[in-house]
Protein backbone atom coordinates (compact mmCIF):
# COMPACT_ATOMS: atom_id res chain seq x y z
CA UNK A 1 0.00 0.00 0.00
CA UNK A 2 2.61 2.45 0.54
CA UNK A 3 5.13 3.45 -1.90
CA UNK A 4 1.98 4.08 -4.41
CA UNK A 5 1.09 7.92 -3.04
CA UNK A 6 4.75 8.20 -3.25
CA UNK A 7 4.50 8.33 -6.98
CA UNK A 8 1.72 10.94 -7.12
CA UNK A 9 3.55 12.92 -4.98
CA UNK A 10 6.22 13.70 -7.87
CA UNK A 11 3.26 14.81 -9.59
CA UNK A 12 2.42 17.34 -6.94
CA UNK A 13 5.97 18.45 -6.41
CA UNK A 14 6.55 19.43 -10.19
CA UNK A 15 3.22 21.04 -10.56
CA UNK A 16 4.02 23.37 -7.06
CA UNK A 17 7.01 24.67 -8.59
CA UNK A 18 6.82 28.17 -7.91
CA UNK A 19 6.82 30.71 -10.96
CA UNK A 20 10.02 33.19 -10.22
CA UNK A 21 9.50 36.80 -10.41
CA UNK A 22 12.16 38.66 -12.13
CA UNK A 23 14.36 36.18 -13.13
CA UNK A 24 17.98 36.81 -12.49
CA UNK A 25 20.58 35.28 -14.50
CA UNK A 26 22.36 31.70 -13.21
CA UNK A 27 25.63 32.14 -14.24
CA UNK A 28 27.35 34.99 -12.92
CA UNK A 29 31.02 34.18 -12.55
CA UNK A 30 32.27 34.26 -8.36
CA UNK A 31 34.89 37.00 -7.39
CA UNK A 32 37.86 34.68 -6.64
CA UNK A 33 40.25 37.24 -4.88
CA UNK A 34 37.85 39.83 -2.72
CA UNK A 35 39.73 42.62 -1.59
CA UNK A 36 39.79 43.58 1.93
CA UNK A 37 36.56 45.54 3.13
CA UNK A 38 33.08 45.67 2.85
CA UNK A 39 32.77 45.53 -1.13
CA UNK A 40 32.75 42.87 -3.35
CA UNK A 41 30.63 39.92 -1.85
CA UNK A 42 30.03 37.30 -4.03
CA UNK A 43 26.59 36.86 -3.27
CA UNK A 44 23.90 38.51 -0.36
CA UNK A 45 20.78 36.78 0.55
CA UNK A 46 18.94 38.63 2.39
CA UNK A 47 15.10 39.20 3.63
CA UNK A 48 14.97 35.38 5.04
CA UNK A 49 14.47 33.32 7.83
CA UNK A 50 18.40 31.43 7.88
CA UNK A 51 18.10 28.49 10.03
CA UNK A 52 21.88 28.52 10.68
CA UNK A 53 22.30 24.75 12.55
CA UNK A 54 24.87 27.06 13.88
CA UNK A 55 24.70 26.93 17.90
CA UNK A 56 26.03 30.18 18.05
CA UNK A 57 23.39 31.56 16.11
CA UNK A 58 20.70 29.99 15.64
CA UNK A 59 18.77 32.05 13.37
CA UNK A 60 19.65 35.02 10.84
CA UNK A 61 17.76 37.44 8.04
CA UNK A 62 21.05 37.40 6.08
CA UNK A 63 23.98 36.02 4.78
CA UNK A 64 27.06 36.87 2.82
CA UNK A 65 29.50 35.03 0.90
CA UNK A 66 32.71 35.80 -0.99
CA UNK A 67 35.06 33.41 -2.93
CA UNK A 68 32.74 30.82 -2.21
CA UNK A 69 32.86 30.87 1.63
CA UNK A 70 30.63 32.80 3.77
CA UNK A 71 32.02 35.85 5.34
CA UNK A 72 28.95 36.99 7.14
CA UNK A 73 25.69 35.96 8.93
CA UNK A 74 23.52 38.25 10.38
CA UNK A 75 20.97 41.31 9.91
CA UNK A 76 19.74 42.86 6.70
CA UNK A 77 21.52 45.66 7.22
CA UNK A 78 25.10 44.33 7.52
CA UNK A 79 24.37 42.17 4.69
CA UNK A 80 23.52 44.62 2.28
CA UNK A 81 26.28 47.02 3.19
CA UNK A 82 28.74 44.44 1.64
CA UNK A 83 27.51 45.06 -1.80
CA UNK A 84 29.75 45.54 -4.17
CA UNK A 85 29.28 46.33 -8.11
CA UNK A 86 29.89 42.13 -8.92
CA UNK A 87 27.47 41.40 -6.13
CA UNK A 88 24.81 39.00 -7.23
CA UNK A 89 21.94 39.70 -4.26
CA UNK A 90 19.02 37.72 -3.50
CA UNK A 91 15.91 39.03 -1.92
CA UNK A 92 14.43 35.73 -0.47
CA UNK A 93 11.29 37.48 0.29
CA UNK A 94 11.14 36.15 3.53
CA UNK A 95 11.52 32.40 2.45
CA UNK A 96 13.52 29.92 4.79
CA UNK A 97 17.09 29.36 4.12
CA UNK A 98 18.95 26.48 5.19
CA UNK A 99 23.01 24.44 4.75
CA UNK A 100 23.11 22.72 1.77
CA UNK A 101 21.62 19.49 2.29
CA UNK A 102 23.56 16.00 2.66
CA UNK A 103 22.43 12.67 1.21
CA UNK A 104 24.06 10.69 3.64
CA UNK A 105 23.81 7.61 1.92
CA UNK A 106 23.06 7.32 -1.47
CA UNK A 107 23.90 5.98 -4.67
CA UNK A 108 25.63 8.39 -7.64
CA UNK A 109 25.57 6.08 -10.44
CA UNK A 110 22.80 4.72 -9.39
CA UNK A 111 20.64 7.66 -9.46
CA UNK A 112 21.92 8.06 -12.77
CA UNK A 113 21.04 4.86 -13.98
CA UNK A 114 17.68 4.72 -12.51
CA UNK A 115 17.09 7.89 -14.32
CA UNK A 116 17.70 6.16 -17.54
CA UNK A 117 15.55 3.20 -16.50
CA UNK A 118 11.78 2.45 -16.69
CA UNK A 119 10.27 3.59 -13.36
CA UNK A 120 8.54 0.95 -11.54
CA UNK A 121 7.72 2.34 -8.44
CA UNK A 122 4.58 2.41 -7.22
CA UNK A 123 3.60 0.22 -9.78
CA UNK A 124 -0.15 -1.20 -8.05
CA UNK A 125 0.53 -4.96 -9.50
CA UNK A 126 2.30 -6.82 -11.69
CA UNK A 127 0.24 -6.70 -14.88
CA UNK A 128 1.09 -3.08 -14.48
CA UNK A 129 4.91 -3.96 -14.73
CA UNK A 130 4.02 -6.22 -18.03
CA UNK A 131 2.28 -3.32 -19.37
CA UNK A 132 5.54 -1.09 -18.81
CA UNK A 133 7.78 -3.59 -20.50
CA UNK A 134 5.69 -4.20 -23.82
CA UNK A 135 5.60 -0.38 -24.67
CA UNK A 136 9.53 -0.77 -24.13
CA UNK A 137 9.68 -3.81 -26.11
CA UNK A 138 7.54 -2.26 -28.97
CA UNK A 139 10.31 0.39 -29.25
CA UNK A 140 13.39 -1.59 -28.37
CA UNK A 141 15.82 -3.24 -31.43
CA UNK A 142 15.83 -7.13 -30.77
CA UNK A 143 18.32 -8.33 -28.34
CA UNK A 144 18.57 -4.56 -26.89
CA UNK A 145 18.29 -5.23 -22.53
CA UNK A 146 15.19 -3.68 -21.54
CA UNK A 147 16.06 -2.69 -17.92
CA UNK A 148 13.86 -1.22 -15.29
CA UNK A 149 13.70 -0.39 -11.35
CA UNK A 150 11.83 -0.49 -8.05
CA UNK A 151 8.94 -2.43 -8.71
CA UNK A 152 7.81 -3.74 -5.10
CA UNK A 153 5.29 -6.83 -4.29
CA UNK A 154 4.39 -5.66 -1.26
CA UNK A 155 2.60 -3.03 -3.14
CA UNK A 156 0.54 -5.36 -5.11
CA UNK A 157 -2.99 -7.38 -4.19
CA UNK A 158 -1.27 -10.52 -4.07
CA UNK A 159 2.00 -10.00 -2.83
CA UNK A 160 3.81 -12.77 -3.84
CA UNK A 161 7.25 -13.14 -5.86
CA UNK A 162 6.48 -12.63 -9.70
CA UNK A 163 7.36 -15.14 -12.35
CA UNK A 164 8.99 -14.66 -15.72
CA UNK A 165 6.37 -15.88 -18.45
CA UNK A 166 4.11 -12.75 -18.84
CA UNK A 167 7.49 -10.95 -19.26
CA UNK A 168 8.53 -13.20 -22.04
CA UNK A 169 5.10 -12.47 -23.62
CA UNK A 170 5.74 -9.20 -23.36
CA UNK A 171 8.84 -9.02 -24.59
CA UNK A 172 9.75 -12.36 -26.48
CA UNK A 173 12.59 -10.57 -28.44
CA UNK A 174 14.45 -8.75 -25.66
CA UNK A 175 16.16 -9.89 -22.17
CA UNK A 176 14.45 -8.23 -19.23
CA UNK A 177 15.58 -7.67 -15.82
CA UNK A 178 13.93 -5.56 -13.51
CA UNK A 179 15.23 -4.57 -9.99
CA UNK A 180 13.01 -4.40 -6.76
CA UNK A 181 12.87 -1.57 -4.87
CA UNK A 182 15.51 -2.39 -1.94
CA UNK A 183 17.87 -3.35 -4.99
CA UNK A 184 18.62 -6.89 -3.30
CA UNK A 185 16.29 -9.06 -5.74
CA UNK A 186 15.31 -8.69 -9.54
CA UNK A 187 12.90 -10.54 -12.37
CA UNK A 188 14.61 -11.50 -15.13
CA UNK A 189 12.61 -13.19 -17.88
CA UNK A 190 13.39 -16.43 -19.74
CA UNK A 191 16.28 -15.04 -22.29
CA UNK A 192 17.81 -13.16 -19.79
CA UNK A 193 17.86 -16.49 -17.96
CA UNK A 194 19.37 -17.89 -20.85
CA UNK A 195 21.51 -15.64 -21.80
CA UNK A 196 23.02 -16.25 -18.16
CA UNK A 197 22.97 -20.25 -18.59
CA UNK A 198 20.66 -20.44 -15.72
CA UNK A 199 18.69 -23.62 -15.15
CA UNK A 200 16.75 -26.21 -12.49
CA UNK A 201 20.54 -27.30 -12.26
CA UNK A 202 21.89 -24.00 -11.53
CA UNK A 203 23.01 -24.25 -7.53
CA UNK A 204 22.30 -20.76 -5.45
CA UNK A 205 25.31 -19.05 -5.39
CA UNK A 206 27.07 -18.08 -2.20
CA UNK A 207 25.16 -15.55 -0.59
CA UNK A 208 22.50 -15.82 -2.83
CA UNK A 209 19.44 -17.64 -4.09
CA UNK A 210 17.52 -18.06 -7.05
CA UNK A 211 13.53 -18.25 -6.09
CA UNK A 212 12.05 -22.18 -7.39
CA UNK A 213 9.04 -23.39 -7.91
CA UNK A 214 7.51 -26.99 -6.65
CA UNK A 215 9.95 -28.60 -9.56
CA UNK A 216 12.73 -26.81 -8.53
CA UNK A 217 12.46 -24.92 -11.79
CA UNK A 218 14.07 -20.92 -11.19
CA UNK A 219 10.67 -18.33 -11.73
CA UNK A 220 12.98 -15.41 -12.66
CA UNK A 221 13.60 -13.77 -9.06
CA UNK A 222 16.79 -13.44 -8.37
CA UNK A 223 18.25 -12.57 -4.84
CA UNK A 224 21.27 -10.70 -3.80
CA UNK A 225 24.24 -12.27 -5.04
CA UNK A 226 22.02 -14.31 -7.70
CA UNK A 227 21.35 -11.34 -9.59
CA UNK A 228 25.35 -10.60 -10.15
CA UNK A 229 24.60 -14.20 -12.77
CA UNK A 230 22.56 -12.21 -15.03
CA UNK A 231 24.06 -8.91 -14.85
CA UNK A 232 27.55 -10.20 -15.49
CA UNK A 233 25.88 -11.14 -19.05
CA UNK A 234 24.34 -7.44 -19.99
CA UNK A 235 25.97 -5.26 -21.97
CA UNK A 236 27.94 -2.47 -19.80
CA UNK A 237 27.01 0.77 -20.52
CA UNK A 238 29.35 2.87 -22.62
CA UNK A 239 31.34 5.78 -21.54
CA UNK A 240 28.82 7.98 -22.77
CA UNK A 241 25.77 6.60 -20.84
CA UNK A 242 27.92 6.57 -17.79
CA UNK A 243 28.55 10.10 -18.09
CA UNK A 244 25.28 10.77 -18.85
CA UNK A 245 24.26 9.08 -15.52
CA UNK A 246 26.30 10.77 -13.42
CA UNK A 247 25.06 14.39 -14.78
CA UNK A 248 21.59 13.56 -14.37
CA UNK A 249 21.98 12.49 -10.89
CA UNK A 250 24.26 15.25 -10.30
CA UNK A 251 21.11 17.89 -12.00
CA UNK A 252 18.45 16.09 -9.52
CA UNK A 253 20.77 16.13 -6.78
CA UNK A 254 20.98 20.37 -7.43
CA UNK A 255 17.12 20.19 -8.14
CA UNK A 256 16.65 18.68 -4.72
CA UNK A 257 18.47 21.00 -2.56
CA UNK A 258 21.16 18.28 -1.67
CA UNK A 259 24.93 20.06 -2.28
CA UNK A 260 26.86 16.93 -0.97
CA UNK A 261 26.03 13.41 -1.07
CA UNK A 262 27.81 10.38 0.19
CA UNK A 263 28.39 7.99 -2.39
CA UNK A 264 27.98 4.73 -0.70
CA UNK A 265 30.16 2.42 -3.04
CA UNK A 266 31.73 2.72 -5.96
CA UNK A 267 34.48 1.63 -8.22
CA UNK A 268 38.30 3.25 -9.11
CA UNK A 269 37.19 4.22 -12.61
CA UNK A 270 34.04 5.86 -10.68
CA UNK A 271 36.44 8.07 -9.07
CA UNK A 272 38.24 8.83 -12.21
CA UNK A 273 35.00 9.77 -14.07
CA UNK A 274 34.42 11.87 -11.06
CA UNK A 275 37.52 13.90 -11.18
CA UNK A 276 37.32 14.21 -14.85
CA UNK A 277 33.62 15.50 -14.91
CA UNK A 278 34.52 18.22 -11.48
CA UNK A 279 37.62 18.98 -13.72
CA UNK A 280 35.53 20.10 -16.61
CA UNK A 281 32.72 21.71 -14.56
CA UNK A 282 30.02 19.36 -15.09
CA UNK A 283 29.83 18.13 -11.72
CA UNK A 284 29.05 20.79 -9.29
CA UNK A 285 27.08 18.08 -6.61
CA UNK A 286 30.04 17.52 -3.81
CA UNK A 287 31.05 13.72 -3.74
CA UNK A 288 31.86 12.21 -0.50
CA UNK A 289 32.72 8.77 -2.15
CA UNK A 290 32.61 5.26 -0.42
CA UNK A 291 34.91 2.92 -2.19
CA UNK A 292 33.70 -0.92 -2.55
CA UNK A 293 35.73 -3.77 -4.15
CA UNK A 294 37.22 -6.99 -3.21
CA UNK A 295 40.31 -6.32 -0.44
CA UNK A 296 42.84 -7.36 -3.76
CA UNK A 297 41.61 -4.62 -5.90
CA UNK A 298 41.00 -2.22 -3.01
CA UNK A 299 44.46 -2.45 -1.40
CA UNK A 300 46.39 -0.54 -4.23
CA UNK A 301 44.25 2.39 -3.78
CA UNK A 302 44.68 2.22 -0.23
CA UNK A 303 47.98 2.39 -0.29
CA UNK A 304 48.08 5.64 -1.79
CA UNK A 305 46.02 7.47 1.03
CA UNK A 306 43.07 8.79 1.23
CA UNK A 307 42.05 12.14 -0.88
CA UNK A 308 40.81 15.08 1.53
CA UNK A 309 40.15 17.60 -0.87
CA UNK A 310 39.76 17.22 -4.07
CA UNK A 311 39.41 20.63 -6.06
CA UNK A 312 38.16 22.66 -3.07
CA UNK A 313 36.28 19.83 -1.32
CA UNK A 314 34.38 18.69 -4.97
CA UNK A 315 35.55 15.29 -3.34
CA UNK A 316 36.97 13.45 -0.70
CA UNK A 317 38.09 9.62 -1.25
CA UNK A 318 38.54 8.54 2.42
CA UNK A 319 35.94 5.92 3.22
CA UNK A 320 35.44 1.74 2.06
CA UNK A 321 31.90 0.38 2.22
CA UNK A 322 31.36 -3.42 2.88
CA UNK A 323 28.16 -4.88 2.61
CA UNK A 324 27.37 -7.03 6.08
CA UNK A 325 24.03 -8.30 5.36
CA UNK A 326 21.18 -7.87 2.60
CA UNK A 327 17.79 -6.27 2.97
CA UNK A 328 14.57 -7.02 5.03
CA UNK A 329 12.40 -6.91 1.98
CA UNK A 330 13.75 -9.99 0.38
CA UNK A 331 14.45 -11.78 3.40
CA UNK A 332 18.32 -10.73 2.89
CA UNK A 333 18.78 -9.20 6.18
CA UNK A 334 20.45 -11.47 8.36
CA UNK A 335 19.06 -12.22 11.76
CA UNK A 336 20.35 -13.61 14.91
CA UNK A 337 17.07 -15.25 15.33
CA UNK A 338 14.73 -17.02 12.19
CA UNK A 339 11.81 -14.64 10.34
CA UNK A 340 8.91 -14.83 12.15
CA UNK A 341 7.35 -15.39 8.41
CA UNK A 342 9.75 -17.77 7.70
CA UNK A 343 11.03 -19.84 9.87
CA UNK A 344 13.57 -21.56 8.10
CA UNK A 345 15.57 -18.34 6.75
CA UNK A 346 17.71 -16.26 9.55
CA UNK A 347 18.77 -14.42 6.29
CA UNK A 348 22.68 -14.21 4.71
CA UNK A 349 25.91 -12.62 5.54
CA UNK A 350 26.34 -10.88 1.94
CA UNK A 351 30.48 -10.89 3.15
CA UNK A 352 31.86 -13.52 5.11
CA UNK A 353 33.00 -11.99 8.83
CA UNK A 354 36.73 -12.55 7.84
CA UNK A 355 36.45 -10.49 4.95
CA UNK A 356 34.74 -7.56 6.64
CA UNK A 357 37.39 -7.38 9.48
CA UNK A 358 40.45 -7.99 6.52
CA UNK A 359 39.25 -4.88 4.77
CA UNK A 360 37.87 -2.89 7.83
CA UNK A 361 41.73 -3.36 9.38
CA UNK A 362 43.47 -2.50 5.68
CA UNK A 363 41.45 0.61 5.96
CA UNK A 364 41.69 1.96 9.00
CA UNK A 365 46.05 1.07 9.31
CA UNK A 366 45.57 3.71 6.11
CA UNK A 367 43.78 5.98 7.68
CA UNK A 368 40.64 5.45 5.69
CA UNK A 369 37.12 5.14 7.56
CA UNK A 370 34.81 1.73 7.03
CA UNK A 371 31.33 2.05 6.22
CA UNK A 372 29.58 -1.42 6.95
CA UNK A 373 26.18 -1.95 5.45
CA UNK A 374 24.19 -3.27 8.35
CA UNK A 375 20.54 -4.52 8.28
CA UNK A 376 19.33 -7.55 10.45
CA UNK A 377 20.52 -7.66 14.44
CA UNK A 378 23.26 -10.16 13.14
CA UNK A 379 24.40 -8.00 10.65
CA UNK A 380 24.47 -5.56 13.33
CA UNK A 381 26.17 -7.89 15.73
CA UNK A 382 28.87 -8.49 13.10
CA UNK A 383 29.81 -5.16 12.30
CA UNK A 384 29.90 -3.61 15.91
CA UNK A 385 32.04 -7.18 16.62
CA UNK A 386 34.53 -6.27 13.50
CA UNK A 387 34.71 -2.08 15.04
CA UNK A 388 35.78 -3.21 17.89
CA UNK A 389 38.22 -5.75 17.19
CA UNK A 390 39.68 -3.16 14.69
CA UNK A 391 39.90 -0.63 17.14
CA UNK A 392 41.59 -2.15 19.67
CA UNK A 393 44.46 -3.43 17.43
CA UNK A 394 44.79 0.07 15.28
CA UNK A 395 45.59 3.17 17.27
CA UNK A 396 43.09 6.19 16.86
CA UNK A 397 40.84 3.84 14.59
CA UNK A 398 38.05 5.84 16.41
CA UNK A 399 39.05 9.06 15.16
CA UNK A 400 38.42 7.47 11.88
CA UNK A 401 34.76 7.95 12.94
CA UNK A 402 33.91 4.16 11.76
CA UNK A 403 30.12 4.26 10.42
CA UNK A 404 27.09 1.72 10.84
CA UNK A 405 25.09 2.11 7.42
CA UNK A 406 21.22 1.66 7.87
CA UNK A 407 21.56 0.60 11.87
CA UNK A 408 18.25 -0.92 11.00
CA UNK A 409 17.49 -3.86 13.40
CA UNK A 410 19.05 -3.32 16.36
CA UNK A 411 19.67 -6.09 19.23
CA UNK A 412 19.18 -3.74 22.59
CA UNK A 413 22.88 -4.83 23.26
CA UNK A 414 24.11 -2.99 20.27
CA UNK A 415 22.63 0.33 21.18
CA UNK A 416 25.15 1.58 23.56
CA UNK A 417 27.94 0.34 21.75
CA UNK A 418 27.19 3.03 19.05
CA UNK A 419 28.44 5.78 21.61
CA UNK A 420 31.37 3.42 23.46
CA UNK A 421 32.94 2.49 19.56
CA UNK A 422 32.10 6.18 18.19
CA UNK A 423 30.38 5.07 15.40
CA UNK A 424 28.13 7.19 13.53
CA UNK A 425 24.64 5.81 12.93
CA UNK A 426 23.70 6.23 9.34
CA UNK A 427 19.89 6.14 9.24
CA UNK A 428 17.38 6.72 6.16
CA UNK A 429 14.24 8.59 7.83
CA UNK A 430 11.80 7.22 4.36
CA UNK A 431 13.06 3.31 4.65
CA UNK A 432 11.21 3.21 8.05
CA UNK A 433 7.87 4.36 6.54
CA UNK A 434 8.12 2.19 3.45
CA UNK A 435 8.72 -0.72 5.25
CA UNK A 436 6.87 -0.42 8.61
CA UNK A 437 3.72 -1.68 6.85
CA UNK A 438 5.51 -5.17 6.67
CA UNK A 439 8.30 -5.18 9.30
CA UNK A 440 6.20 -6.70 12.40
CA UNK A 441 5.14 -9.56 10.09
CA UNK A 442 9.00 -10.16 8.98
CA UNK A 443 10.35 -10.07 12.71
CA UNK A 444 7.54 -10.14 14.71
CA UNK A 445 6.54 -7.20 17.22
CA UNK A 446 9.07 -7.81 20.10
CA UNK A 447 12.20 -7.34 18.12
CA UNK A 448 9.77 -4.46 16.29
CA UNK A 449 9.24 -2.63 19.52
CA UNK A 450 12.76 -3.44 20.88
CA UNK A 451 15.29 -2.35 17.79
CA UNK A 452 13.35 -1.65 14.48
CA UNK A 453 14.60 1.99 13.76
CA UNK A 454 14.98 3.14 17.39
CA UNK A 455 16.26 6.85 16.50
CA UNK A 456 15.04 7.90 19.44
CA UNK A 457 16.54 5.03 21.61
CA UNK A 458 20.47 5.85 19.75
CA UNK A 459 20.07 9.64 20.63
CA UNK A 460 19.50 8.97 23.84
CA UNK A 461 22.41 6.57 23.75
CA UNK A 462 24.61 9.36 22.98
CA UNK A 463 24.98 8.35 19.12
CA UNK A 464 25.66 10.41 16.67
CA UNK A 465 23.22 10.40 13.32
CA UNK A 466 23.34 11.56 10.17
CA UNK A 467 20.71 11.19 7.92
CA UNK A 468 20.10 9.99 3.99
CA UNK A 469 18.10 8.32 1.80
CA UNK A 470 19.54 5.14 0.05
CA UNK A 471 18.60 6.76 -3.38
CA UNK A 472 17.68 5.16 -5.92
CA UNK A 473 15.98 2.59 -3.29
CA UNK A 474 14.18 5.63 -1.68
CA UNK A 475 13.50 8.84 -3.17
CA UNK A 476 16.06 11.02 -3.30
CA UNK A 477 14.00 14.12 -2.48
CA UNK A 478 15.18 15.26 1.20
CA UNK A 479 12.01 16.32 1.95
CA UNK A 480 10.46 13.03 2.20
CA UNK A 481 13.48 12.28 4.65
CA UNK A 482 12.49 15.42 6.69
CA UNK A 483 8.57 14.71 6.71
CA UNK A 484 9.64 10.44 8.02
CA UNK A 485 11.88 11.26 10.80
CA UNK A 486 9.21 13.67 12.29
CA UNK A 487 6.19 12.10 11.90
CA UNK A 488 7.02 8.56 10.80
CA UNK A 489 3.95 8.63 8.83
CA UNK A 490 3.49 7.40 5.48
CA UNK A 491 2.94 10.62 3.22
CA UNK A 492 -0.74 9.50 3.50
CA UNK A 493 -0.82 10.59 7.03
CA UNK A 494 -0.69 7.10 8.26
CA UNK A 495 -0.60 5.88 10.94
CA UNK A 496 -2.68 8.96 12.56
CA UNK A 497 0.01 8.65 15.53
CA UNK A 498 2.85 7.57 13.24
CA UNK A 499 4.45 4.04 13.64
CA UNK A 500 6.37 4.33 16.74
CA UNK A 501 6.15 7.78 17.74
CA UNK A 502 8.57 7.71 20.50
CA UNK A 503 11.08 7.20 18.00
CA UNK A 504 10.46 10.46 15.85
CA UNK A 505 13.35 12.83 15.84
CA UNK A 506 12.65 16.14 16.46
CA UNK A 507 13.34 19.00 13.28
CA UNK A 508 16.01 20.71 14.74
CA UNK A 509 17.73 17.21 15.33
CA UNK A 510 16.24 15.93 11.44
CA UNK A 511 17.41 19.32 10.18
CA UNK A 512 20.96 18.85 12.26
CA UNK A 513 21.12 14.71 10.93
CA UNK A 514 20.91 16.15 6.93
CA UNK A 515 23.30 18.89 7.66
CA UNK A 516 26.09 19.31 10.25
CA UNK A 517 25.72 15.43 11.32
CA UNK A 518 26.19 14.08 7.98
CA UNK A 519 29.10 16.97 7.65
CA UNK A 520 30.33 14.97 10.53
CA UNK A 521 30.11 11.85 9.33
CA UNK A 522 32.12 12.96 5.81
CA UNK A 523 34.99 14.22 8.47
CA UNK A 524 33.27 17.48 6.83
CA UNK A 525 32.40 19.64 9.06
CA UNK A 526 34.62 22.46 9.09
CA UNK A 527 33.54 22.43 5.45
CA UNK A 528 30.06 22.43 5.53
CA UNK A 529 27.02 21.52 7.33
CA UNK A 530 26.18 24.59 9.15
CA UNK A 531 25.91 28.58 8.15
CA UNK A 532 28.81 30.07 9.61
CA UNK A 533 31.49 32.60 8.19
CA UNK A 534 34.37 30.17 7.02
CA UNK A 535 32.34 27.67 6.00
CA UNK A 536 31.73 26.69 2.06
CA UNK A 537 28.92 28.74 1.17
CA UNK A 538 26.58 25.80 0.23
CA UNK A 539 22.78 26.96 0.98
CA UNK A 540 19.56 25.91 -0.23
CA UNK A 541 16.47 28.54 -0.02
CA UNK A 542 13.08 26.66 0.39
CA UNK A 543 9.51 27.84 -1.26
CA UNK A 544 8.37 26.80 2.68
CA UNK A 545 9.51 26.75 6.12
CA UNK A 546 10.11 23.44 6.98
CA UNK A 547 11.19 24.23 10.45
CA UNK A 548 7.20 25.72 11.02
CA UNK A 549 3.94 24.35 8.66
CA UNK A 550 2.52 21.61 9.00
CA UNK A 551 4.32 18.38 8.64
CA UNK A 552 1.77 17.92 5.30
CA UNK A 553 3.06 21.16 4.00
CA UNK A 554 6.35 20.36 3.94
CA UNK A 555 6.01 17.40 1.22
CA UNK A 556 4.80 19.95 -0.92
CA UNK A 557 8.09 22.36 -0.05
CA UNK A 558 10.56 22.29 -3.31
CA UNK A 559 13.69 24.05 -3.31
CA UNK A 560 13.15 27.61 -4.89
CA UNK A 561 17.56 28.20 -5.48
CA UNK A 562 20.48 25.97 -4.48
CA UNK A 563 23.75 27.45 -3.89
CA UNK A 564 27.10 25.77 -3.90
CA UNK A 565 30.20 27.88 -3.01
CA UNK A 566 28.18 30.57 -3.50
CA UNK A 567 27.46 29.87 -6.88
CA UNK A 568 23.15 28.96 -7.98
CA UNK A 569 23.58 26.19 -9.62
CA UNK A 570 19.78 25.39 -9.63
CA UNK A 571 16.64 27.69 -9.71
CA UNK A 572 12.95 27.30 -9.59
CA UNK A 573 11.59 28.52 -12.76
ZN1 LIG B 1 22.83 1.72 -0.02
Amino acid sequence: MHPSPRVFLVGVLLAAVPVMAGSIGCNQAPVAEAPAGNGDAQLIIHNAVVYTVDTARPKAEALVSRGGRIVFVGDNAGALAMKGAQTRVIDAGGRAVIPGLHDAHGHFMGLGSALQQIDLRGTPSYEAIVDKVRERAAKARPGEWILGRSWDQNDWPKKEWPTHEALDKAAPNNPVYLTRVDGHAALANKAALDAAGITAKTADPDGGRLIRDAKGVPTGVLVDTAMGLVRRKMSEPSAEQLDEQVTLADAECRRLGLTTVHDAGVGGDTVDRYKRLIDGGQLRTRLYVMLRMPLDRLQPLLDKGPITNYAEHRMAVRAIKIGADGALGSRGAALLEPYSDEPGTKGLLTTPPDEVYAQTLAASKAGFQTCIHAIGDRGNRMTMDVFERVQKEVPNAKALRMRNEHSQILDAAEIPRFKSLEVIASIQPTHCTSDMPWVPTRIGKERTEEGAYVWRKLINAGARIASGSDFPVEEPNPMLGFYAAITRQGVDGQPPEGWAPDQRLTREETLASFTLGAAYAAHAEDQTGSLAAGKLADVVILSHDIMTIAPPEILKTTVWKTITAGEVVYEAR
